[in-house]
């Protein structure tokens, strides 16, 4: 009773009894009326409006009779133009498109000045779209990569939930270095122009706010490690930000790290997670956006008809991800890895930009030809060297490698960075005490292997790597809303 009671109620006072295209387009076109509103993506012949609300990137075409419709409103119909339409959903009269609906009222909810508007209907490079990135949504590129990175988000979720992690939201702010992994973001409420100082000239951080000197986060995984060594598994997924004024198509200031850790793994157990995860995560969205990854291979596959036969590459996206979840990823040692680079006829026609021998941290030329060249799909290097990976990465017992792995992406490279832990108390603060790592301020992180210590292991996931990968895109600006990069941080 109270229910249709409200619902009567809604029916009178609600704006909103629009039904979204996209499951408008589900429906038959049996003459029902429905509300859809939207923005006008075209509008030809003063009779067709072709209609996007963000949902689908088909639109939903509005026909109005000839006549019905007073000038002054059709004047208004410009392109971005946001309407409402009540009508009737008919099968439509012209090719293109089963449905359309024919309108009895069209209501302008906000003008578009068509002059000044400055998205056309018709191609934009994605560099003079990434100049207007606060409008670039209202476009079918970037309203397929933005729900292909929202369904990726929820397919992380849902997968860490279904394994029985625990998401851990670990700080932003953050007094430690974690690992050297990159130039930092300083936190500060000094006065720039004239901050305090001790008696040898340093800033005297002692008087800033937290009363130390303290950073925006580069990786929540040591925070991770406190909680998986009590909760078992848990799981990070947030944002991190790395000062390195690397300007790449893959680097980003600002960024959002997946980052699980679990106690009781070893690095086996650690490899065999992050291709499980991976492989369902493309899963997901293979069969659940398969309209945006369709609309995306194509864009791919017209961007790859202006390159030059050898740089197209063999496969089209779906084939590239279906490939992905249906095959086992390569597994190589470091030492195996650095041996094919050196016995590559690019090694030995010396196209490599960067010098290759043992010891040395891969290029991403290297990364790339053993993904692209070599074994042709996605490829786990284990056993690095432990001078060139951080501290806290589980020695070997042949005294020179650590138990790290990270994965490697066709087109991408890096985008796993992982390894078992040092779970062995006078291991960890022998390596610290090598590496100059201030024992005495991780105290607390020490903790863990003081008290009921064990093996774990953990991996980062560069959240827009994969989307990248997935979305079949070229540069890490053009998978997130607003990036921040050097130089760059309007919106
Ligand atoms: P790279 O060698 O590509 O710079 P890294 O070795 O610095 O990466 P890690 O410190 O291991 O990377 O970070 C974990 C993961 O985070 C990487 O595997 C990558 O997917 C992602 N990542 C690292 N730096 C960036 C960045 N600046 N922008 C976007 N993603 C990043
Ligand atoms: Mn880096």
């Amino acid at each position: 009773m109270l229910l249709t009671y409200l619902y009567g109620l809604q029916d009178v006072f609600m704006f909103n009894k629009r039904i979204k295209i996209r499951e408008l387009l589900n429906q038959p076109a049996d003459g029902r009326e429905v509300t859809v509103m939207g923005w006008v993506r075209t509008f030809r012949n003063n009779q067709f409006i072709a209609l996007n609300d963000g949902s689908t990137n088909t639109n939903i075409q509005v026909v109005l009779e000839l006549g019905k419709f007073d000038d002054v409103l059709l004047k208004r119909l410009t392109t971005s133009s946001s309407i409402k339409v009540v009508g009737h959903i008919i099968p439509s009269q012209g090719k293109g498109q089963q449905m359309e609906i024919k309108a009895a009222h069209v209501e302008i909810l906000g003008d578009a000045d068509a002059e000044k508007y400055p998205l056309q209907p018709k191609k934009h490079s994605l560099e003079f779209l990434r100049e207007i990135a606060h409008l670039r949504f209202r476009t079918n590129t970037f309203g397929s990569v933005f729900r292909v990175r929202h369904a990726l988000a929820f397919a992380i979720h849902r997968f860490f939930h279904e394994k029985g992690f625990v998401y851990m939201h670990t700080p932003v702010i953050t007094a430690s270095d974690a690992e050297g992994a990159g130039e930092m973001f300083r936190v500060s409420t000094l006065p720039l122009d004239n901050p305090p100082r001790k008696e040898d000239g340093t800033i005297d951080f002692s008087q800033d706010f937290f009363g130390k000197a303290t950073n925006l986060t580069v990786s929540g995984q040591l925070e991770g490690e406190l909680a998986a060594t009590a909760l078992g598994e848990i799981y990070t997924f947030g944002p991190t930000f790395r000062a390195e004024n690397s300007n790449t198509t893959r680097h980003l200031a600002e960024f959002w790290m997946v980052e699980p850790e679990m106690a009781f793994y070893d690095l086996e157990d650690n490899m065999n997670l992050a291709e499980e995860f991976i492989r369902y995560i493309i899963r997901f969205v293979l069969e659940n956006n398969r309209e945006d990854l369709d609309f995306l291979a194509q864009r791919l596959d017209e961007e790859e008809k202006q390159l030059p036969m050898d740089k197209r590459s063999d496969m089209g996206l779906i084939q590239k991800l279906e490939f992905v979840v249906n095959n086992r990823f390569e597994r190589i040692t470091y030492t195996e890895a650095i041996d094919i680079l050196l016995q590559s006829p690019a090694y030995k026609k010396k196209k490599f930009q960067y010098d290759v021998k043992w010891g040395i941290d891969m290029q991403s030329e290297h990364e790339r030809y053993l993904v692209e060249k070599h074994f042709q799909k996605p490829v786990i290097v284990t056993n690095y060297p432990k001078d060139i990976k951080a501290f806290y990465m589980r020695q070997n017992d042949d005294g020179k490698t650590v138990a790290a792995m990270d994965i490697l992406a066709p087109g991408i490279g890096e985008i796993v960075g992982g390894s078992q832990r040092e779970e062995r108390f006078d291991r960890l603060t022998g390596r610290m005490l090598e590496m100059n790592i201030p024992a005495d301020e991780l105290w607390w992180y020490l903790d863990t292997r003081r008290f009921g210590t064990v093996p774990h292991a953990g991996f980062g996931l560069g959240f827009e790597r994969i989307v990248l990968f997935v979305t079949g895109m070229g540069n890490i600006r053009d998978v997130i809303a607003f990036p921040r990069t050097p130089k760059n941080a309007e919106f």
